[in-house]
């Protein structure tokens, strides 16, 4: 027998692995995660129920095209049916995205630090990354951004809200921006977080989709609507691009548990939308309290904060996680913390101000 192993893409190497954020500890002294910028309330019983429901079939395949669901998408934003195209999670549809415009050859743009996603399934598709970095104000620089689209460009990421930062770009200098951008350059607008937008000059991305025909805006079930773990997100995009995102779809890769629940969670959106307007409370009050003890806090619209602890961030990061709450370190930059409960927040920010004190 030969011990050569199969020929694997050299695209693969060095690609890290996806990290999530660490699970808070077994047997530790708390047990908070807020380390991934989950929903921290439990399911709504109604949408349980539809899931357990669903639930019962699972010997047969799910509805591939996910109809129900699709009308229902529709008539909420008042798009066509064949403007959607669903995924397993809306980093799926991002693959995708990639998957039906970029190759060997191909420039992705996005801005960074920002989802550490985009990286990873760039170099998946074999595609160059051309990352752009964030101004001192921790925000997208798009006037850089554009002047990094060249011939080769085929994709560019806008993530609005940024995720680590929280920090948005506003209407105006977005469609400066998309001015800029060859109309055969498609432009993703990866709005992840959009529903803690509390921000009027924020720009709705749907909004900005029906006028130009080269984005596609990027939704989840995972964040607002609670969902994370029944992997569902969505694209809105013009005809092809959808209809392209549809014939790339994994067959099948939406659960009917995962449809189902996000049919019951749109329909029972009031009350989701009213835990989102609760978390927003709560990130008001952990953002005062932070730059009351001396914290620089960039401005978030998004279920979490950022904060620029540099060389510190993994000794902020452990020092968090001994007082009892898990956050998300990024090495040598800083530390996003997912906006929680009441409790795990007050929790996180004991562990802040006892570490800024240096006790
Ligand atoms: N986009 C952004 C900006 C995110 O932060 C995330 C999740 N961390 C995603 C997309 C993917 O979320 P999901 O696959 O759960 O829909």
């Amino acid at each position: 027998m030969s011990e050569t192993s199969p020929k694997l893409r050299a695209e693969l190497d060095g690609i890290p692995t996806y990290r999530p954020g660490r699970p808070a500890a077994a047997g530790g002294p708390v047990a908070f995660k807020l380390s991934s910028n989950e929903n921290p309330y439990p399911p709504l019983p109604g949408v349980m129920e539809t899931a357990v429901a669903a639930a019962g079939d699972f010997n047969r395949y799910p509805d591939m095209a996910c109809t129900g669901l699709m009308n229902e998408l529709a008539d909420r934003f008042g798009v066509p049916v064949t403007h959607l195209a669903t995924g397993t999670g809306s980093v799926g549809v991002a693959q995708q995205l990639l998957q039906i415009t970029s190759g060997p050859g191909d420039e992705v743009v996005y801005p960074w630090r920002s989802f550490e996603a985009y990286p990873i399934i760039t170099r998946i598709s074999g595609a160059t990354s051309v990352p752009v970095a964030l101004t001192s104000e921790d925000v997208h620089d798009l006037d850089a951004m554009a002047d990094a689209v060249t011939d080769r460009t085929r994709l560019v990421f806008v993530c609005n809200p940024n995720n680590p930062t929280g920090t948005v770009v506003h209407r105006q200098e977005l469609e400066r921006f998309l001015d800029r951008v060859p109309s055969d350059v498609l432009v993703v607008l990866d709005e992840a977080y959009r529903e803690f937008i509390r921000d009027p000059g924020v720009p709705d991305g749907l909004e900005i989709y029906r006028a130009r025909p080269n984005v596609a805006v990027l939704r989840t079930f995972s964040k607002a609507y609670g969902l994370a773990g029944l992997r569902i997100g969505f694209a809105v995009a013009h005809e092809p691009v959808a209809a392209a995102l549809r014939k790339t779809a994994v067959p099948f890769g939406v659960s009917q548990v995962a449809q189902d629940a996000a049919v019951a969670s749109l329909r029972a959106e009031d009350e989701l939308l009213g835990r989102v307007g609760a978390l927003v409370a709560e990130r008001t009050r952990v953002c005062g309290a932070l730059r009351k003890q001396g914290w620089t806090v960039p401005p978030t619209e998004a279920n979490f904060v950022w904060l620029r602890l540099g060389e510190r961030a993994a000794e902020f990061a452990a020092a968090c996680e001994a007082a009892g709450v898990v956050v998300r370190p990024f090495p040598g930059e800083g530390v996003r913390v997912t906006i929680g409960e009441y409790e795990a927040n007050d929790v996180f920010l004991h562990a802040a101000e006892a570490f800024r004190r240096g006790r």
